[in-house]
């Protein structure tokens, strides 16, 4: 939808799990009170009249437990009726029981978790146990009718093995998605586990490459979005569109930040929902006008580049966060959007203006027998959903 939204809820920072290269966790963290949803709820029934989606994310959202999730899933969907709120859930799933599956399955809550692979590599960048304790959450979430799809995390370690990690999704019939590790700003070696763009890069021409040879057998959701992005010029996921005023965080004390990314450090605070602030009002704090101020960067810094219409610089925390929020340049992954949005492009203009070697199949025509998959079935596999 045009002018849909997203707000996302943080009811915790606090995770029962201990992932080496989590950057988002805090020990200690407080857990969010119903009072504080009731004060989103009466927060967005006059800020903006679009669809909204909230998700639930962390830490670990589901610490709040059943009975904040039996309050105030309710009290979201009849309060803000009119915005026609879409609930999401990001979480590892070790504290899903059957109870808070029947709340979440009544809600149509999807939920996102997170696996890196076979048990051997998830469990040695995400701990001991991690693999059978989200696995055993997800047959919960199963048998009581709640939709999860993976998200995997590719480190600097795990993408050696990248062919393991693919094959393991492609068996488990598991729509993957793939999240690169991003530098930590808690931790004194923060590029210990972060995937270099340039391998980052690599990896999403690979991933290309499957998800052309296996497009009847799995999803990737990150080359999906990716050719979505080239063929309609415009950003579909929030690192590729402008998401400054689009989305939104709340923290567990009712404090908003521009995303999830941000919670937690006072510097990037835009307002309280218990003062109802307008979209003006934050957008007016010293953090809604370095999210503005990132955007007009990107004009003139990637001013150049063919990519821009629907790369808009990449994400800002990406960009600003490192270097304690001053604008030194863009998203440090552009190497590696450049590098796939280069390689769908001109595979595009192959398929559709011709090269060597090309012959021309139309818009969903099933390839040839024995000629290379082509980015046009993929796309007509896209828009035929
Ligand atoms: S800051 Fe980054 S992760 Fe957060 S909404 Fe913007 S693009 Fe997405
Ligand atoms: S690929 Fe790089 S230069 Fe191009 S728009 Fe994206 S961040 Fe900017």
């Amino acid at each position: 939808m045009k002018n849909a939204f997203h707000v996302m809820l943080i009811p915790t920072l606090g995770c029962p799990a201990r992932c080496s290269y989590c950057w988002s966790s805090e020990e200690g963290s407080p857990v969010m009170k119903i009072e504080t949803i009731r004060e989103v709820v009466e927060w967005l029934k006059h800020f903006r009249k679009d669809q909204v989606t909230i998700t639930f994310h962390g830490g670990e959202p589901l610490l709040a437990g059943v009975d904040f999730y039996r309050q105030a899933l309710p009290m979201i969907a009849e309060g803000l009726r009119e915005l026609t709120p879409e609930f999401a859930l990001q979480s590892n799933l070790w504290k899903l029981t059957p109870e808070l599956a029947d709340v979440l399955a009544q809600y149509n809550v999807p939920v996102g978790s997170s696996i890196d692979g076979p048990q051997e590599i998830c469990d040695s960048q995400r701990g001991a146990g991690y693999f059978a304790k989200t696995m055993q959450g997800y047959e919960i979430a199963k048998a009581h009718g709640v939709s999860v799809r993976f998200i995997c995390t590719f480190t600097s370690r795990s993408v050696k093995s990248k062919e393991e990690i693919f094959q393991f999704f492609l068996q488990n019939r598991f729509t993957l998605k793939l999240h690169p590790a991003l530098p930590s700003l808690r931790n004194s070696n923060p590029d210990q586990w972060a995937l270099p763009p340039p391998e980052y890069g690599e990896l999403l021409v690979y991933l290309l490459d499957q998800a052309l040879e296996h497009a009847s057998e799995i999803d990737i959701m990150n080359i999906n979005d990716l050719v979505r992005c080239v063929f309609t010029r415009r950003g579909n996921v929030c690192t590729f569109a402008n998401c400054m005023g689009n989305t939104f965080a709340v923290g567990p004390d009712g404090l908003i930040y521009p995303c999830y990314r941000f919670v937690g450090m006072p510097e990037y605070v835009m307002g309280s929902v218990s003062d109802r602030p307008s979209l003006e009002t934050l957008m007016n704090s010293d953090a809604g006008k370095l999210m503005l101020q990132y955007k007009e960067y990107v004009d003139t810094a990637c001013g150049t580049c063919r990519h821009i219409k629907y790369c808009r610089g990449g994400c800002p925390y990406n960009a600003i966060a490192p270097t304690a929020g001053k604008i030194e340049g863009v998203d440090p992954h552009c190497v590696a959007y450049k590098r796939i949005f280069d390689e769908i492009s001109d595979r595009i203009n192959t398929e559709i203006f011709g090269g060597p070697g090309f012959e021309m199949t139309g818009f969903g025509t099933p390839q040839a027998k024995g000629s290379k998959p082509k980015i046009m079935t993929l796309m007509h596999k896209i828009v035929t959903r």
